[in-house]
């Protein structure tokens, strides 16, 4: 007996009305809505809507979200930011974190992530509590999304002693991918050395936040993707931020575009933070300050999008809503036809789900039921209403229903 039918839904790829079934938490079988005549223990009519696999959050820090009623003045810079968040995490308690990281999971699963990878920061004012919060969530909420873990030198590791050995621990301890961050350490060579060696050392992943400025001589992703080739990591890193190419003349912007292309680097734009915070050194005409997503992409480079941060000084905005953060990319890269809204929802399941190296991902038979129903029929629709009405199943069991409560007048 199939445990779960949801019947007469479209799917991304407009192979027309379908039910998909699902038995033990995968789905069993995709086939016709026409053909009827179908029985399962459960039965949810998707009247037509849109069935699309669970979303997938790849970048996103938890430990540092719903800050804004501690701040006691707007961020002015990045650095500004950083420092700032770095005073109040000398008040943060293993409790607190823990609140504030459910919160954004819970949020983040009642818009429809099933996945999500969290840059967990380690440095001795935190030390390994973030890290430990991370880790023990991803057991505690593993029956509503799938957590990757990284570990994440925030203040930098050789500008803030003692980090290279809590990173260490981090990953003894089980974080599942190593996190960099170019723009903290002066001796980048020093800093990519001891990130690649502890990711050769405990066989996991890299995931760097790369180049974060409107400068367009900072390159490190250059040096991040030759590594990558010359440790033979092709699809295995990936990097956040990466906005100073979109500072660049389009001609060397695409020769990087390739060289990325060539190392498989997965760039992940994070328009939410990177909007907020680049372009304000320009006095007039501020640059966008983002990663140049269309070029990137042109060049064959995965490019996926992330929500960063929800409510701190680095972004006082977002409500953990993938939908809203490829809204907002989409205007600001002049993304607005048809076709790209396609694109934007590729980038926020199956692109982030290759950037996660995530197995059996997507609305296929043998998959794991992660899924998300709206009531829209089309990916475009879905894009510009960023409804509230989602119904989202984990492993083929409901974890968020949202209904509309509307009065007539
Ligand atoms: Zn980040």
């Amino acid at each position: 007996m199939t445990d779960l039918l949801v019947k007469d839904v479209l799917l991304p790829d407009g192979s027309g009305r379908m039910d998909v079934g699902i038995s033990s938490g995968r789905i069993a079988f995709i086939a016709p809505s026409s053909e009827g005549g179908r029985e399962a223990a459960e039965i949810v009519n998707g009247k037509g809507g849109l069935l699309l696999p669970g979303f997938v959050e790849p970048h996103i820090h938890l430990e540092k979200a719903y800050l804004l009623a501690r701040m006691d003045r707007e961020t002015e810079s990045l650095q500004d930011a950083i420092q700032m968040t770095a005073q109040m995490k000398n008040t943060f308690t293993a409790k607190d974190i823990t609140e504030r990281s459910l919160a954004v999971i819970r949020e983040a699963s009642r818009h429809g992530v099933t996945h999500m990878r969290c840059h967990a920061e380690v440095d001795p004012i935190l030390g390994l509590s973030a890290i430990e919060s991370a880790l023990e969530l991803k057991q505690s909420v593993s029956r509503q999304m799938d957590l990757q873990v990284v570990a994440f030198p925030q203040e930098g590791i050789f500008k803030c002693p003692g980090t290279a050995e809590l990173m260490e621990e981090a990953m003894r301890l089980g974080a599942d991918v190593v996190g960099g961050i170019t723009y903290q350490d002066h001796d980048l060579g020093g800093h990519l050395d001891f990130t690649f060696s502890l990711a050769e050392k405990y066989g996991k992943p890299l995931d760097y936040h790369a180049d974060f400025s409107d400068n367009p001589s900072d390159r490190a992703i250059v040096d991040i993707a030759r590594r990558t080739i010359a440790a033979g990591m092709q699809g295995l890193v990936s990097a956040g931020h990466v906005t100073s190419l979109g500072s660049m003349p389009v001609i060397e912007a695409c020769s990087i575009g390739e060289l990325l292309h060539d190392a498989q680097i997965h760039v992940i734009t994070l328009p939410l933070t990177d909007l907020y915070l680049n372009g304000r050194g320009d006095g007039e005409k501020p640059r966008r300050g983002l990663a140049p997503v269309r070029l990137l992409r042109e060049c064959g480079v995965n490019v996926t999008l992330g929500t960063n941060n929800v409510r701190n000084p680095f972004t006082p905005f977002g409500k953990a809503d993938p939908l809203e953060v490829a809204w907002l990319l989409a205007i600001a890269t002049y993304m607005g036809g048809g076709q790209d809204a396609h694109s934007l929802m590729n980038m926020l399941t199956v692109d982030s789900a290759k950037a996660l190296g995530l197995d059996s991902y997507g609305i296929h038979v043998g998959s794991p039921a992660d899924m998300v129903l709206f009531r829209e029929s089309s990916v475009r629709e879905v894009l510009l209403n960023r409804p509230e009405i989602r119904t989202v199943w984990k492993r083929g069991k409901q974890v968020a229903h949202t209904r509309m409560k509307q009065q007539l007048l």
